[in-house]
């Protein structure tokens, strides 16, 4: 396949009859940012945050997706902000109006929410009919799971699915606390934290993917609108080039048929496959040890 690397293996020291031919797996994702919850102020303004990210999907020539929320972004500002991800060819996905929880919420209101936030993005040419969950709640009961799936497919929504969860938002949510405190406080641990999470998870996942045998599903890399990606974004892509990974249009990763999977098991804020994996009754401890709950011990512990 075209979207494999072919790795020559000499086999000169083996006297055998010509090079073998071992091909691995590409790694390869799409950044999608969730929320767009744009308030915090410290250190970087909401409108140097939004530069910041942008300038980073640029350097790394990357068409990204955002999966906005209306109630985030309903300002001058707010819209501002969605176009210039729009102009500068990003996608825009839907994450509803009021970011509700599809689980604890009536189907009903849910619903309604939904459409209420696609006539608020219809206005911007990025603009495409993928859903995603808040908290990545598809319903929690099977009963309920089939009723959003219903309505998704009926009104032509796809459901924009988390393959690589990076906890992003909880490390981001630990440094605004810090920040909260003191604004000048030394913020390079953070960055070399969240850096090291980034690459870690994505092996993680790709590693579960090879697993239940979606070798070369391309990725849907989760992270938020916040002041971590707009510190350190372009460091986390500079260290997934390094470890081998390619960053491709957003768009390509959501044709891949793995995004029309249904499984029959909610995935209750968890990547699709790990419930894939679950399905199929291979073991899976959904994150790495030093990320279980967010990652909550490993940063007390390094005092972040
Ligand atoms: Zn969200």
């Amino acid at each position: 396949m075209l979207n494999r690397r072919h790795f020559i293996i000499g086999s000169l020291a083996l006297g055998g009859c010509g090079p073998a031919i071992v091909t691995k797996p590409s790694k390869r994702l799409a950044v999608t940012m969730d929320d767009f919850n744009i308030g915090f102020n410290v250190r970087l303004n909401p409108r140097e945050r939004n530069e910041r990210i942008l300038a980073a999907f640029e350097t790394h020539n990357h068409k990204a997706a955002g999966f906005v929320t209306g109630r985030f972004v309903d300002s001058m500002f707010g819209d501002e902000v969605v176009k210039s991800w729009s102009d500068a060819g990003h996608l825009i996905g839907n994450h509803s109006y009021s970011h509700m929880n599809s689980t604890e919420e009536a189907a009903n209101l849910v619903t309604a929410d939904i459409l209420k936030n696609h006539a608020f993005l219809s206005r911007y040419n990025g603009y495409e009919k993928i859903f995603r969950f808040p908290y990545l709640a598809e319903g929690g009961s099977v009963e309920k799971v089939k009723i959003y799936r219903n309505f998704l497919r009926a009104n032509g929504f796809q459901n924009g699915a988390v393959t690589i969860d990076t906890v992003d938002w909880y490390i981001s949510s630990r440094l605004e606390t810090r920040l909260k405190a003191d604004k000048n406080a030394d913020i390079e641990p953070y960055r070399d934290y969240y850096v090291k999470a980034v690459v870690t998870l994505a092996e993680h996942f790709q590693a579960l993917a090879e697993r239940i045998g979606q070798i070369d599903v391309p990725h849907s890399m989760l992270m938020h609108h916040n002041i971590l990606n707009g510190l350190f974004l372009g460091d986390a892509l500079s260290a997934l080039k390094e470890a081998g990974w390619s960053l491709i249009d957003a768009k390509e990763v959501f044709a891949h048929p793995l995004y029309d999977l249904e499984p029959k098991t909610p995935t209750r804020s968890r990547s699709l496959l790990s419930v894939l994996a679950q399905e199929k009754g291979i073991e899976d401890t959904g994150y790495p040890e030093a990320y279980r709950n967010w990652g909550k011990k490993t940063m007390d512990a390094l005092r972040l």
